[in-house]
C-alpha cells in the first residue's frame, strides 16, 4: 500500500506529493488528511496524506517509508481539504502551508496527556507558617523546595508557573502544599442568565428573519448598538440550531473577550460547549478538539483559529464584533476567518451571521447593496440609554500642565467614584512613556535593529523594543553628550496607572494590557477582579474597548483619541471610530446612566465628532466618500507585496523590478504605488519595501503574483510577503 504525502519543505514549500510505501503496521488506520513524519533527505518531515493506493511509484528509486502518524485521529475531513484549496488561492499560499495552519501546530497524538476541565490549578500551603519555617530551616537539601515555600507564603501561585515540578510533587507527598482547583468558567448561582430572557421585538424579529432559511447559504449583518442585546441573539438561534441537531461555530475577538461570553453560553448551554483559542495548552486543545470531533458539543467558542474546527454538521457561523482586525491572520498563510466562513457556510448550506456595533466599512457596502442581509437592532435593552458624550480639549489642558487628566475628567472620575461607580480609562499605549529624549543634545533612544524608538517602562526602568524585545537600561545620563539631562514625554499605560494612583490614593486601581496579561489566567483574573467590585478604577488598551459587560462601569474616559487618529493607514478613521465607539459602550449598560469623556487635541476633528453623535452612517458617508475619492476600499482591492532583505541594496533593487515588472504586465488596469518603505521599515534588522497594487477586476493578476513569488520561493536573500486584501498598509 502507498501513500501520496504532501510534505513541507523550507521556509517555503514546494507543494510537491511524494509517494511513499505504508508499514503494514499503519494499513488499517492510515486515510487521506493525516499528518504523518516521513523521511526526506536526511532528516525526517512532516506532510499531509492526500491519497492512500496500491499503485507502485514509477520512478527508479527507492520507496521509503512512512515514519509515522502524527495525527491519527485528527485529520483534515474532506471539506477541510477543499477548503485549503480555497485558502491557496485566495491568499496565494501554499497548499501544504493552509493545512498546517487548520490543524493545531504541535497536535501529537499522545496516551498520557493531561486531562482538561477547562480547570486552573493552583498551588497553596496546606500547613500553618510555623510548621512550613521549622521545615525550611532543616531543609538543607533541596533549596528548590524551599524557594516554592518562600513564594507560597506570598499566596497561592498557579501550578503552571512553578518550574521544579519534582520539588513540588515532594511537597505534596509530604502534605505540605496542596493543590486547589478552580474553574475558569465557573457558573455563578447570581447569574441570570439561565432564565431566558423574553426576547425583545427587534431581537424577536432578527432571529425570525434568519431562521426563516436556515437551510440556506447567506450572509447577515446584524448591526445593533453597544448593549442592543446581539449576544441574547446569538444564543437563540444557536439554541434552535441544537434543535436540529446541527453544530455552531462562534467567533470572538480576543480571548480576553471568551471568559464573559462562555460563561453566558455554560449557563445556557452547559456541557455543550467547546472552547478554542491560542492560549490553551496543547493537552487542553486535543481534549477540545477531541470533544468536537466526537460530536459531544454542539457549540464552539473561540478565536479566529476556530473556524477550521472540523465539525461534520455545521448549521450556523456566527462572527461576533466582525470589524475586528483580529480576524485576518497577519502571517502566512495571510487568510480572513470572514472568508473562510463564507466558504463553510456554503458548503453545508447555513447562514452566516455577522454582528457588530460598527461593521467595516466593506461590510456595510455590501450590505448597502443587498449582498448581506442587513439586519438591526437599534434600541438598548431595558431602560439602559446610550452614554452621554463630551470631549474635553486638551490644548488649554496642556498650558495648565495638566498633562494626564483635564479637569473635566478628573471631577467626573471623582464624581463617579464618591457613587461607588466603576471607571474605565483607555490610552492604546502600553509602557509609561513614548519618548525618552535629551534636552541638551536631542539624543532620542532607539532600537538598533528596528525603526522604531523604545517605549519607557517604570517599573523596570527599561526601555524596551515593541517589536523585538530588545531592552536596555535607562540611565539619567544621556549616552551620547554625558549631560544629566534625559526627560521623558508623552504616554503610557503605566504612566496614566502612577497618576491615578497618586490622585485617588485611597481607590483601588488594576491596569489591563499586554505587559499585566502575559501569565495564563491573568485576563480572566482582572476581568473577575472588576466583576465582583475589586477594582474602582481600570486602565487598559484596546484590549478592554470589546465586548465587555460590567454593569457598574458608568464613566468611560478616552485618554487620548488622536493617538489613533494619526496613526498613517487609510483606515485610520474608521478604526478610530469603531475603536471609541465600542469603549463608550462599556458606559452605563445597566440601569446606571454612562457618562463618556474624549480627550484631544483636535476637537474639530470629524470622526471624533461623528463619535460623539454616535452617528455611524455618518461617519460610513464620510469615510466612503474619501475611499471612493483615492481608490481605496471597498471601491478597489488591494494587494500588499513586501520584498524584504537583511540588505538594504538587494530589497530596494528587487522591490523596482518587481513593481517594474507588475506595472509592465497590468498595463494600466491596475494602479501599481511602489516601492516605498514600509511603515515599519526596518524591523529586527530586516529592511521592507513595498508595492501596492489597486484593482477593481485584472483576471490573470494573482497568476501574475504566483509567478513573481515562484523567483523568489528559492532565495535566501530576498524574502517576498503577499498579502491579499491586507488590513494595514
Ligand atoms: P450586546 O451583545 O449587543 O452588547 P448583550 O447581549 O450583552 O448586548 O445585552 C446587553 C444586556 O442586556 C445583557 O446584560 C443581557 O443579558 C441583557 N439582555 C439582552 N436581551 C435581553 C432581553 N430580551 N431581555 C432582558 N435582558 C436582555
Ligand atoms: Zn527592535
Amino acid at each position: 500500500m502507498y501513500a501520496d504525502v504532501l510534505v513541507q519543505y523550507g521556509v517555503k514549500s514546494l507543494d510537491h506529493t511524494f509517494t511513499y510505501h505504508v508499514p503494514s503496521e499503519f494499513e488499517n488506520i492510515i486515510d487521506k488528511g493525516m499528518k504523518v513524519s516521513v523521511p526526506f533527505g536526511s532528516k525526517n518531515i512532516n506532510g499531509f496524506v492526500l491519497r492512500v493506493h496500491k499503485e507502485p511509484p514509477k520512478e527508479e528509486f527507492e520507496v521509503k517509508d512512512i515514519m509515522g502518524l502524527i495525527t491519527k485521529e485528527l485529520k483534515l475531513n474532506d471539506e477541510l481539504l477543499e477548503l485549503g484549496h480555497y485558502i491557496k488561492s485566495r491568499t496565494l499560499c501554499t497548499l501544504i502551508s493552509a493545512y498546517q495552519t487548520m490543524l493545531p501546530t504541535s497536535l501529537k497524538v499522545q496516551n498520557n496527556k493531561e486531562t482538561y476541565e477547562l480547570t486552573i490549578t493552583y498551588v497553596k500551603l496546606n500547613k500553618d507558617k510555623e510548621i512550613i519555617d521549622e521545615y525550611i530551616k532543616n531543609n538543607k537539601k533541596s533549596l528548590k523546595q524551599n524557594e516554592i515555600l518562600e513564594e507560597l507564603k506570598e499566596g497561592r501561585v498557579l501550578k503552571k508557573d512553578i518550574k521544579s515540578k519534582s520539588s513540588l510533587k515532594r511537597l505534596v507527598e509530604l502534605d505540605l502544599v496542596a493543590y486547589e482547583y478552580e474553574s475558569v468558567y465557573r457558573i455563578n448561582a447570581k447569574d441570570s442568565d439561565k432564565v431566558k430572557p423574553n426576547l425583545t421585538e427587534e431581537q424577536k424579529k432578527a432571529c425570525d428573519v434568519i431562521e426563516s432559511k436556515f437551510t440556506e447559504y447567506n450572509t447577515y449583518l446584524l448591526h445593533g448598538i453597544t448593549g442592543s442585546g446581539k449576544t441574547e441573539v446569538y444564543m437563540q438561534l444557536c439554541e434552535d440550531v441544537i434543535k436540529k441537531n446541527k453544530c455552531v461555530i462562534m467567533l470572538v475577538p480576543e480571548i480576553s473577550l471568551t471568559t464573559q461570553i462562555v460563561k453566558r453560553f455554560y449557563n445556557r448551554f452547559g456541557r455543550d460547549v467547546a472552547i478554542f483559542h491560542s492560549n490553551l495548552s496543547e493537552g487542553e486543545k486535543f481534549d477540545e478538539y477531541n470533544k468536537i470531533m466526537k460530536g459531544e458539543v454542539h457549540i464552539v467558542v473561540g478565536t479566529r483559529s476556530a473556524i477550521f474546527t472540523p465539525i461534520k454538521n455545521l448549521g450556523l457561523i456566527i462572527i461576533d464584533e466582525e470589524h475586528s482586525n483580529n480576524y485576518k491572520q497577519e502571517n502566512n498563510p495571510r487568510y480572513h476567518a470572514l472568508d473562510i466562513a463564507k466558504w463553510r457556510c456554503e458548503y453545508h448550506k447555513c447562514p452566516l451571521v455577522l454582528g457588530s456595533a460598527t461593521p467595516s466599512l466593506e461590510s456595510m457596502a455590501r450590505a448597502s447593496r443587498d449582498v448581506y442581509k442587513y439586519i438591526p437592532l437599534t434600541k438598548r435593552i431595558g431602560s439602559s440609554k446610550l452614554p452621554t458624550m463630551e470631549i474635553a480639549d486638551m490644548a488649554p489642558e496642556f498650558k495648565k500642565r495638566n498633562m494626564v487628566l483635564s479637569d473635566k475628567l478628573q471631577l467626573e472620575i471623582m464624581a463617579a467614584l464618591e457613587r461607588h461607580e466603576q471607571v474605565m480609562l483607555l490610552l492604546n499605549r502600553r509602557g509609561f512613556s513614548t519618548i525618552i529624549n535629551c534636552q541638551s543634545c536631542g539624543f532620542t533612544y532607539k532600537c538598533p535593529h528596528c525603526d522604531i524608538t523604545l517605549t519607557y517602562h517604570k517599573t523596570s526602568n527599561h526601555l524596551r523594543c515593541h517589536y523585538c524585545g530588545y531592552t536596555v537600561i535607562k540611565s539619567d545620563i544621556c549616552p551620547e553628550c554625558g549631560e544629566k539631562a534625559i526627560r521623558d514625554f508623552g504616554l503610557g499605560t503605566e504612566k496614566v496607572e502612577q497618576t491615578l494612583r497618586e490622585l485617588y490614593p485611597s481607590y483601588r486601581i488594576v491596569r489591563m494590557d499586554a505587559d499585566t496579561t502575559t501569565r495564563k489566567g491573568s485576563h480572566e483574573d482582572i476581568i473577575k477582579g472588576i466583576e465582583n467590585l475589586e477594582y474602582d478604577i481600570i486602565v487598559g488598551t484596546q484590549m478592554i474597548s470589546k465586548g465587555l459587560d460590567f454593569p457598574k462601569v458608568t464613566l468611560v474616559g478616552i485618554i487620548n483619541a488622536d493617538e489613533s487618529l494619526n496613526i498613517p493607514d487609510f483606515r485610520s478613521g474608521e478604526n478610530t471610530f469603531s475603536l471609541l465607539s465600542q469603549v463608550s459602550g462599556r458606559a452605563g449598560r445597566a440601569e446606571l446612566p454612562g457618562k463618556v469623556i474624549i480627550q484631544t487635541f483636535n476637537p474639530d476633528n470629524k470622526t471624533l465628532n461623528y463619535v460623539l453623535k454616535n452617528d455611524y452612517m455618518g461617519n460610513y458617508n464620510y469615510e466612503m466618500d474619501i475611499r471612493r475619492k483615492l481608490k481605496y476600499p471597498p471601491y478597489y482591492y488591494l494587494v500588499l507585496l513586501r520584498v524584504t532583505s537583511k540588505s538594504y541594496e538587494m530589497a530596494s533593487k528587487e522591490s523596482i523590478k518587481v513593481a517594474n515588472y507588475i506595472r509592465k504586465s497590468v498595463k494600466g488596469e491596475a494602479i501599481c504605488l511602489g516601492p516605498t518603505t514600509a511603515n515599519m521599515f526596518k524591523i529586527n534588522n530586516v529592511y521592507r519595501f513595498q508595492i501596492i497594487v489597486k484593482y477593481r477586476k485584472v483576471d490573470n493578476l494573482f497568476d501574475l503574483i504566483r509567478d513573481i513569488d515562484k523567483q523568489y520561493i528559492n532565495n535566501k536573500d530576498i524574502n517576498l510577503e503577499i498579502d491579499v486584501d491586507p488590513l494595514r498598509i
